[in-house]
């Protein structure tokens, strides 16, 4: 029998359902552990244990380095609604020794989840049915299918769901704030690359729930800016949030965030008219205003940038402060190819030789980077060293390359240079077209290292 910790009052009005359990464990008798967990389980009031699946050694997936899992599933049949029953699974955890403080995706000597709970969906801090990640989960696919889960009927259930007007996304983050949950917001332009990737992990681990966007934003472009050019790959955005977790994306039907009248912007101080501002000078205007108009529909706690684009963080870091909106920013550090150059979306623009002409960017500012490690502070001779390096690319023309305060982005003040960030931006001339590249890096920071990945070249 049970013992008494394990509970459960079961619910008579409620007809049993059936209900699917993930199984593993990575640590002590495994698989003593997992047969433990079931034979209580079977013995809880309102909770019938049908059908065990194969036990098998699976690879662990995230987290600090650990041994293989031993994972399978179980079909049970269950009075209990699911949150009755989620607290039977977790005082079974607790029972076979599992930290609930360890950190994420540690090692664990059971681990059990509600997959799936008849056709119930379930979105609330504590619960999620269908699990989330369900379908990406080898681990957990085979046992299921092994069971005679359709896991297509399944799919029809799954993340992230997609919204289309800013009322769905106001109802859906609603929801989500009603029942206590913490929201990430990463706003993109789509085209996804593992930068956008890197920023939907940090919102994961800090959020019970992430909603992604996907607009590509009229308003930040100028006239002969590449608006229309702009790369559109839904298909493969939708495998990459799908992946990465992401709970629901808002991609905005055309005419919907801009409708018929729309006429209030949002004005930028002098700040953002320098550097990128320079050459464009619309281009914050329209990113804060769109910003305001998704901070405003999803309610966001925090919301996730990238540092590829530091002028962006500063100015809206202002916006937040000028205009109270609620939340906060986070700054993800820049994600690169294996050759240093900054992942963007626009790099696909980039043909091989202009490709290969582009990694002179880091270049020059590692040079910088380096010199200033080893002591030089001067200004000048900071910028002259990469200046000297970018000069050595015929195929690159630079817009600007500045020494900046770090964070601010204001102009440093004189003496010597402690601290600061390096800022470039350059042109690319093509024979099919001109591509215009920024990165940046910081020169005596601590933090922010350089993440760099294979190329996908
Ligand atoms: P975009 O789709 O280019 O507007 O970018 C959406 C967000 O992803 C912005 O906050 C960017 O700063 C961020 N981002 C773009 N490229 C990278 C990268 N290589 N590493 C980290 N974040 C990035």
């Amino acid at each position: 029998m049970a013992g008494e910790n394990v509970t459960a009052v079961p619910c008579r009005e409620l007809r049993a359902v059936k209900a699917y359990i993930g199984l593993g464990a990575n640590t002590g008798d495994r698989e003593s552990n997992i047969r433990t967990a079931l034979d209580r389980l079977a013995s809880v009031p309102g909770v019938a244990v049908r059908r065990v699946s194969t036990l098998r050694e699976t690879a662990p997936v995230g987290g600090p380095p650990q041994g293989d899992y031993l994972n399978g599933a179980a079909e049970i049949e269950v009075t209990l609604p699911p949150e009755a029953l989620l607290s039977v699974l977790k005082e079974l955890e607790r029972e076979a020794g599992r930290d609930f403080a360890a950190e994420r995706n540690a090692a664990r000597p059971l681990d059990l989840d509600i997959l799936l709970y008849g056709d119930l969906q379930v979105d609330s801090q504590c619960l999620q049915i269908p699990h989330p990640r369900l379908r990406e989960r080898e681990f957990v696919c085979t046992p299921l299918t092994e069971l005679g889960v359709d896991l297509e009927h399944v799919l029809i259930l799954e993340r992230p769901h997609i919204l289309r007007t800013p009322e769905a996304v106001r109802a859906h983050t609603k929801r989500w704030r009603q029942s206590a949950c913490k929201v990430g917001m990463v706003p993109t332009m789509g085209a996804l690359h593992d930068g956008h990737a890197s920023l939907f992990r940090r919102a994961q681990e800090d959020c019970d729930r992430v909603i992604a966007t996907i607009f590509v934003n009229p308003l930040q472009f100028a006239a002969g800016e590449d608006l229309d050019a702009y790369p559109r790959t839904f298909d493969s955005d939708l495998e990459v949030m799908r992946r990465e977790g992401v709970d629901a994306v808002f991609v905005p039907l055309p005419d919907v965030m801009y409708g018929e009248g729309f006429c209030s912007h949002i004005a930028v101080g002098a700040e953002a008219r320098e550097l990128e501002g320079a050459t464009r000078p619309d281009h914050f205007s329209g990113v804060v205003t769109v910003v305001c108009k998704l901070a405003n529909l999803t309610g966001a706690d925090l919301s996730y940038y990238g540092q590829k684009d530091a002028q962006q963080v500063a100015v809206l870091r202002r916006l937040y402060r000028d205009l109270d909106l609620p939340g906060e920013i986070v700054e993800c550090p820049t994600h690169r190819e294996a050759d240093g150059l900054a992942r963007s979306s626009r790099n696909v623009y980039l043909g091989p030789e202009d490709r290969a002409a582009s990694t002179v960017l880091f270049r020059a500012m590692s040079r910088a980077q380096a010199a200033h490690a080893k002591g030089e502070r001067r200004a000048d001779v900071l910028l002259a060293l990469a200046q000297e390096e970018l000069a050595q690319e015929p195929r690159c023309a630079v817009d600007y390359l500045e020494l900046r305060c770090e964070g601010s982005l204001l102009p440093l003040p004189e003496g010597p240079v402690e601290r600061a960030r390096m800022l470039v931006a350059a042109r690319f001339e093509g024979a099919e077209r001109v591509t215009r590249l920024i990165d940046n890096l910081s020169l005596g920071g601590s933090q922010n290292p350089v993440i760099q990945t294979p190329s996908a070249h």
